[in-house]
């Protein structure tokens, strides 16, 4: 029986075992498309996966990683054919489907986006799912009318995947970004992504008051809890906040001030189940968007083995912007 390498998680009796290992082929899930899995990444859920931190897989054994890049190897679905470039994020890659940090995968045409022409499977991946949900939050902020004249926006968790891609997408967009982060030692990188002004993360985790002194005309937040409450409180009158993670938290502390007295949007996001035709309209605009050399700086590179030792380092907010992985 064939065999391919692939991490896999186990469940034991406390909590889960996770190994690189020999997969066999025959254990692959149901779908009409396989994929021969070239890329991958690292996002923070893939970090709560292998560690366990959460209760992201919801099958055993499983292959861990919600993102890929590869080429399509054989394909009884009619939107594909063998050698199609192909990306696929979310639907449950990692979490109730056999996922990305294995070199073969079988999954449902439907979810598959066609890789855009402009970009290398690499670069996708360096993209990701934190990229493209960082590409969600600008169309969502766009979509609610915000314009570079309104005033700056500010990206918070601004060092991490979302927010790296978030800063570099809004500057090449000629918004002004107010970057915040708890890393003082990068705001020479945040800078070099296009960041205006770089602001501790501490000025944003104080008790939120109802309505504090207005400071931006937008924001996208991957924090949550105390830092989105006080991100509101300070946006502007008919402003929006796009939230997109908990890396602070899960939790929201506010008040309906900002929505109420101020007109202030919340928008939320979700990469995963995100219909279709936004999915294609994102990546055609991180193609488009995306400043190619600023990639290239947050990106730094891991093979399939080293996966797991660099998984916790996510959680503890040690990752600096995006880590590809290359699985063959
Ligand atoms: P990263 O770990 O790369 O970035 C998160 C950043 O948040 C860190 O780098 C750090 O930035 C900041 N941070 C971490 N811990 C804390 C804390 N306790 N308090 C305040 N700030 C903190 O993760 P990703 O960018 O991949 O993901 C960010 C969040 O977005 C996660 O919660 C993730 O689950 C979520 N997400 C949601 C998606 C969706 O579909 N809605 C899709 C993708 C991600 P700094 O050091 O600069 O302060």
């Amino acid at each position: 029986m064939a065999t391919f390498k692939a991490i896999v998680i186990e469940k034991a009796d406390k909590g889960q075992t996770v190994r690189l290992s020999d997969f066999d082929e025959s254990g692959l899930m149901d779908g009409d498309v396989n994929v021969a899995v070239e890329w991958s990444t690292i996002n923070y859920k893939d970090g709560l996966a292998i560690t366990g931190k959460a209760p992201v897989v919801r099958r055993f054994p499983m292959i861990p990683g919600i993102d890929l890049a590869g080429t399509v190897e054989g394909s009884s679905h009619p939107d594909w054919q063998p050698g199609d470039k192909v990306i696929l994020n979310g639907y449950g890659l990692g979490e109730t489907h056999l996922g990305a940090y294995g070199e073969h995968a079988r999954v449902k045409g439907q979810w598959l986006v066609r890789l855009p022409q402009g970009l290398s499977g690499r670069e996708a991946m360096a993209i990701g799912t934190a990229g493209y949900t960082a590409m969600l939050a600008v169309m969502a902020l766009e979509r609610n009318g915000l314009k570079p004249a309104d005033g700056p926006v500010v990206v918070t968790g601004a060092a991490g995947g979302v927010g790296s891609v978030a800063v570099a997408l809004l500057a090449k967009l000629r918004f002004t970004v107010i970057a915040s982060t708890g890393r003082r030692q990068e705001a020479d990188y945040l800078k070099s992504l296009g960041a205006s002004e770089v602001i501790d993360r501490s000025e944003l985790t104080g008790p939120p008051r109802p309505l504090a002194k207005e400071r931006w005309a937008g924001g996208i937040d991957s924090v949550g809890s105390l830092t989105l409450a006080n991100v509101l409180s300070m946006t502007k009158y008919g402003g929006a906040v796009a939230a997109c993670g908990l890396a602070g938290g899960m939790d929201l502390p506010t008040s309906v001030a900002p929505f109420i007295l101020r007109g202030v949007s919340l928008l939320g996001i979700d990469s995963v189940q995100c219909p279709q035709s936004l999915r294609i309209e994102a990546w055609r605009r991180l193609d488009s968007d995306l400043d190619r050399g600023k990639l290239a700086a947050m990106t730094s590179q891991i093979g399939l083995s080293d996966v797991i030792g660099v998984a916790g380092n996510i959680l503890e907010g040690r990752v600096r912007g995006r880590i590809v992985v290359k699985i063959r």
